[in-house]
């Protein structure tokens, strides 16, 4: 990419960012560029549009303390030193020190999906915890729970502006990885009880985090850790990539559940 491939907007003010960014088409949001970065050494970043530089938008920072709201901006290394659970673990499993102090919340929440792209492993624990996800676009505006942004995402142009959820009770995150640095979790089990009930995620077994809704389902009706686990594969479809085959992630996952919603009982 050359600079006069694109044409470059640096709001000052989420308000400048909503304006700036409109119905989105053509634009490109970039915030801390570690996925987005490497698009642009291989010549994949999109050229001809407006890119819309996030740092000076003033969208980061942790605020509240039953209700808590964090900013897209916000890095994930103050994520993960926030004690928001499960997000705090989550963002601290996270590559390394030096991406998270680069990578940012919301271009997790908006990793692009697919087998080849890296995946954001905090949609797991966005959906455990029922977060909600506060965003601009076309139609102005609006808040959605976490499952309809991510059941339209890609789909809509919304640029993020915040994310927002209750402290849970109890919450648990477990990664499965590779011993090495640089790597990315092959799957991730997220879990966090509410006030109506046990909500469980997991990243890696599929373009997007999931629910295991039958595990939810298995756990209201009593069922024990690894009974309810028993159920982590409905409705899941795993892939095949570089990390793992689909049938690995099909073997594991149960047991990666059942490990998760272990640390939430003893937690
Ligand atoms: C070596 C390495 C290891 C990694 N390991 C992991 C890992 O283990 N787990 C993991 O989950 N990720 C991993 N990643 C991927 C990445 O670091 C994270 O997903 C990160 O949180 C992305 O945030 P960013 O701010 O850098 O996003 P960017 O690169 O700036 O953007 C990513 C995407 O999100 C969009 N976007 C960004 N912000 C917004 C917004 N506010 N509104 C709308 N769209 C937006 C961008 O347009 C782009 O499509 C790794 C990356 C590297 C380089």
């Amino acid at each position: 990419m050359r600079a006069s491939d694109t044409e470059l907007a640096m709001p000052a003010s989420a308000a400048e960012a909503v304006e700036a960014f409109g119905d989105g088409r053509g634009v490109t949001v970039f915030a801390g560029g570690t996925i987005l970065m490497p698009e642009i050494t291989h010549g994949r970043y999109p050229t001809g549009g407006r890119t819309l530089m996030l740092t000076r938008a003033g969208l980061e920072g942790i605020t509240g303390d039953g209700r808590i709201e964090i900013g897209a901006m916000t890095r994930l290394a103050d994520v993960a030193a926030s004690g928001v659970e499960p997000l705090a673990s989550a963002a601290g499993d996270v590559a390394d020190p030096e991406v998270r102090s680069q990578a940012t919340l919301g271009g997790n929440l908006c990793a692009p999906p697919g087998a080849e792209s890296p995946r954001g492993d905090l949609q797991a624990a966005l959906l455990a915890a029922g977060a909600s996800v506060r965003s601009a676009g076309a139609g102005g505006e609006r808040t959605d729970s976490i499952d309809e942004f991510l059941g339209r995402a890609h789909s809509e142009a919304r640029l993020v502006l915040a994310v927002e959820l209750e402290r849970p009770r109890r919450a648990a995150y477990l990664s499965l990885r590779r011993a090495h640095a640089h790597s990315y979790a092959v799957m991730a089990v997220a879990c966090a009880e509410l006030a109506d009930g046990i909500r469980v995620a997991a990243a890696g077994v599929g373009p997007r985090a999931v629910r295991l809704a039958a595990v939810e389902r298995a756990l209201a009706g009593g069922a024990a850790a690894a009974q309810a686990a028993g159920a982590a594969t409905d409705g899941v479809t795993p892939h095949d990539d570089a990390l793992a085959s689909a049938w690995y992630r099909s073997q594991v996952l149960p047991t990666l559940v059942t490990r998760a919603l272990e640390r939430l009982q003893g937690g």
